[in-house]
């Protein structure tokens, strides 16, 4: 079923009384307001001029002009419409692939941390890690020990994450 007030650049239009005219009921009038959504709106169903001149009860010079107006709207709109989606398109592409390659920096400079740390005591020690700090402990797998150490800080940030839950 055809929708029977389409949305169209200039406004709803209720069809329902143009194609009962179409189909031989006379004196329905589309009030003047609605004219250009309805030239618009018959246009897009594919009527003809003539046909879209007797319904709104225009001249055919003015009906040709109107429609004439209406298609070239319509095609700029379809112009800068594909051309917003493209860029739209564009951004969210370049966003992902910025994201892709922060996350691959990251992972690579994660790991080059890591291999920077040496065994002491049997504890993974890194020398420019910030000691006592959950980061140390994630971003640089130090793993150094005593109450000042990154483990027990990541012991602790653990703690607290299970009281604040
Ligand atoms: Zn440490």
């Amino acid at each position: 079923m055809r929708d029977m007030t389409p949305r169209t650049m200039y406004g709803s239009v209720d069809l329902a009384p143009l194609l009962r005219t179409l189909q031989g009921d006379t004196g329905m009038r589309v009030p003047s307001w609605e004219k250009p959504a309805a030239i618009a709106a018959l246009t897009d169903m594919g009527l003809g001029v003539e046909q879209i001149a007797a319904l709104v009860h225009m001249s055919g010079t003015d009906t040709t002009e109107a429609v004439r107006k209406y298609k070239q709207a319509r095609h700029t709109h379809q112009v800068v419409e594909r051309a917003v989606i493209g860029h739209a398109i564009w951004i969210a592409r370049s966003q992902a692939k910025l994201r892709e390659r922060t996350k691959a920096a990251n992972a690579k400079a994660r790991a080059k941390r890591l291999a920077e740390r040496v065994l002491v005591d049997g504890h993974w020690f890194h020398p420019r890690a910030p000691h006592g700090t959950n980061t140390g402990y994630n971003g640089f797998g130090c793993r150094c020990r005593g109450p000042e150490g990154c483990h027990e800080a990541h012991m602790q940030a653990q703690r607290d994450r299970r009281a604040a839950s």
